[in-house]
């Protein structure tokens, strides 16, 4: 790529570099300027004379409660959905102002703090940095208290009394906002996120948690000259409120988190990458989409489908690069937040879907998942959010349809690709309000002249576009899996109709065409069998028609699924014969029923000596092995003469009729079981 690129790129390192400088002077400020006012406040303080003054019960209560309020913070959700802790130790330590002095207030803070980041094993620098703020902010508190109340900063053991509560609640706002500012700038500083955001996210639950902390805070002071009983009347309130929090925080976490992984859901899919782009570096999204999840749950119900979807989770947090944040986002749906440009996102994307390379263990099986991974980036892909999952969700479909296992977004298969993402939600929408017709086509018995079969073809007439061709759909709905819904409802519409038909006394076959994705489904056998009672099908009347290319994809499966349907009395039919390699004597070893010689072959047959001879061979020998044999794409009579000419091949093509709706096949059969085999042409 050119220069503005790399130049650009230079430019982040550069002020990644500058933040990192001006985060380590800020501590440093700060540390230096703690220190200073721990070591003021301890060389003032009187201790001695301070501790006769004390009244000891209520003092060392209100340590303890400052140490626990520490060490069991109250839990919340952040706006961006991450779980945050609100230390309670702020009233007890604003109590103890001016019921024992700035000096005991700060060793108990200090003190609580101190053993908080030993148990959170917290870096040095970070442990200071809690010290010094805290330092920082209760030495603030007091200085306020002490103006507007004239009560000695240093302690005086005097209990407070009503009128100085005002001033201690205005000393303990001025205390949580020193702490509140300074906490924030660091988080700005190592993030890269504006300040004022940070200071503004999560302001609401702030100010009421603090509004109560404060308040509990004046009480505690007030109470506390009255001795140790009145104060732990306090607790029974704190605890509760730090209960009914709790619950809060725990609601508010699922509603931003997935059940079944515990990762972060769609919701704070948005949120994360809403902060992430507010910070201004770039930000790779990975979309990965599990290959035939349905299978798994088909085959093996869904118990074990979660444990795959919860052993999926694992592997991608795993694997995902350090900083990167992993979300589901429903059904076999993940998506991965890397920090970093394209380069990342993509070194990411190849780690995440190689994780799948080892089977995953699941109650003594060894299965492999297979997934697929779009790839986008900001800012080359786009600079907002929704945008950014657009174009993944593009990429990703892009790597479904070409069968790449990860695919980074480019803006040329964006026109084309999003053409067919509209198409095929509308087909999605058509396939659920059951829009899609069926029209059906003759099979004609040369000899008898008359309609042995119909095969049935989808119809979708769409809304703005008219008619859309199958051609055009069935391999939308193939790679998105909607094949299955349309089979189950073409097959439905096709075997009632046939009810109707064959109990007035047609006695003709159906024929079905199956999409490869079909012979690898396990539980396809079943749902045919479901809707073959439901007509009262009986066996024999249904052919399901399927390709070589379908049966050769997975030869084993196909050849369960295949048997599991021959089982039910499902006649099994080679669509499109001859276009792909199989040799008869192959298929015949699959046991199949029928073979449908593809139109390419066929059209030719009563003029070219050359595909006559082959087509000729070909019917002999499927005649000789006991297949039935229809040829496809018969459009005029020189094609139909020849075909009778080779004796028992049935024949399907315009010259024999077109597709119909139900409403005109009625007459038709009517119209062929009078004697004529020559059926005029209807519309497609
Ligand atoms: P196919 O199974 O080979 O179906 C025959 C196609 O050839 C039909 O096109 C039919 O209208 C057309 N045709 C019939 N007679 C003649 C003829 O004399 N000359 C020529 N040139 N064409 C003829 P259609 O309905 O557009 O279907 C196209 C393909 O779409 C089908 O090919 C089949 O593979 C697929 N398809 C259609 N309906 C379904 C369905 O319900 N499920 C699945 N999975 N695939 C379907
Ligand atoms: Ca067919
Ligand atoms: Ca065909």
């Amino acid at each position: 790529m050119g220069l503005t690129p790399r130049s650009s790129e230079a430019a982040r390192g550069r002020s990644a570099r500058r933040a990192a400088s001006r985060l380590s002077i800020y501590l440093s400020v700060v540390i230096a300027l703690g220190a200073g006012i721990t070591v003021a406040i301890a060389v003032a303080t009187d201790w001695s004379e301070l501790a006769s003054s004390w009244a000891l019960g209520p003092v060392v209560f209100l340590v303890v409660a400052a140490v626990v309020g520490e060490l069991r913070p109250v839990r919340f959700v952040s706006s961006t959905g991450e779980l945050r802790m609100l230390t309670t130790s702020a009233p007890f330590v604003l109590a103890l102002i001016p019921v024992a002095g700035v000096g005991v207030a700060l060793a108990a803070q200090l003190v609580a703090s101190a053993i908080d980041d030993i148990r959170s094993r917290r870096s040095v620098v970070k442990a200071l940095f809690n010290s010094a703020q805290y330092a920082l902010s209760v030495g603030a508190g007091a200085l306020v208290f002490t103006s507007l109340s004239g009560v000695p900063m240093l302690g005086s053991g005097v209990a407070i009394d009503a009128p100085r509560i005002a001033a201690l609640l205005a000393g303990g706002v001025v205390m949580i906002a020193v702490n509140w500012v300074l906490v924030a700038i660091v988080v700005s500083l190592s993030s890269g996120m504006p300040l004022s955001p940070i200071l503004r996210g999560d302001i609401r639950v702030f100010l009421v948690t603090n509004l109560v902390l404060l308040s509990v805070g004046g009480i505690a002071a007030d109470v506390a000259a009255d001795g140790v009983w009145p104060l732990a009347l306090l607790a029974p309130p704190v605890i509760a409120a730090h209960i009914f929090a709790s619950t809060a925080a725990r609601h508010a976490w699922e509603a931003t988190h997935d059940g079944l992984t515990g990762l972060g859901n769609r919701t704070q899919l948005h949120h994360e990458l809403d902060r992430a782009l507010g910070a201004g570096a770039g930000v790779g999204l990975v979309l990965i989409d599990l290959d035939h999840f349905k299978d798994f749950n088909d085959t093996l119900g869904h118990p074990v489908g979660d444990v795959i979807l919860r052993q999926v989770g694992e592997r991608l947090v795993d694997a995902a690069p350090e900083g990167a944040t992993v979300h589901r986002l429903g059904g076999d749906e993940f998506a991965v937040v890397v920090p970093g440009g394209l380069d990342a996102a993509h070194d990411a994307a190849m780690a995440l879907i190689g994780s799948f390379e080892q089977p995953m263990g699941i109650e003594k099986l060894e299965l492999l998942v297979r997934a697929s991974a779009g790839v986008a980036a900001a800012p080359d892909h786009g600079e907002r959010g929704d945008t950014l999952m657009k174009n993944a969700d593009i990429a990703l479909y892009h790597a479904k349809v070409e069968r790449d296992r990860i695919s980074t977004f480019s803006p040329e298969f964006d026109i084309n690709t999003l053409e067919r993402l509209q198409l095929l939600a509308d087909l999605r929408s058509a396939v659920h309000a059951k829009e899609l017709t069926v029209v059906y086509q003759p099979q004609v018995d040369l000899v008898a002249g008359e309609i042995v079969a119909l095969e049935a073809l989808v119809r979708w007439t769409h809304s703005d576009r008219g008619q859309v061709l199958p051609d055009e759909f069935i391999p939308l709905a193939e790679n998105s899996g909607l094949i299955f819904p349309l089979t189950e409802l073409v097959l439905d519409q096709a075997l009632a109709d046939l009810r109707v038909w064959r109990d007035a006394g047609h006695d003709i076959r159906m024929s079905v065409n199956l999409s490869a994705r079909h012979l690898s489904d396990l539980g396809l056998p079943q749902v045919v069998a479901e809707i073959m009672r439901r007509h009262a099908t009986p066996a024999g009347a249904l052919v399901l028609e399927v390709t070589e290319t379908g049966i050769f994809s997975d030869p084993a499966r196909a050849d369960l699924v295949l048997r599991a349907l021959r089982g039910n009395g499902v006649e099994i039919a080679i669509d499109d014969y001859g276009t792909g390699n199989a040799s008869l004597s192959y298929l015949r070893r699959l046991k199949i029923d029928e073979l449908k010689v593809d139109r390419s072959f066929v059209s030719n047959i009563g003029s070219e000596d050359h595909d006559r001879i082959i087509v000729r061979s070909t019917i002999e020998l499927a005649l000789a092995l006991d297949l039935r044999v229809v040829a496809e794409g018969v459009e005029d009579a020189d094609t139909a003469q020849a075909l009778q000419e080779l004796g028992g091949v049935i024949a399907q093509g315009y010259h024999l009729g077109a597709p119909v709706p139900a409403e005109q096949v009625v007459s038709r059969l009517e119209g062929a079981s009078h004697g004529s085999a020559r059926l005029t042409r209807g519309q497609g």
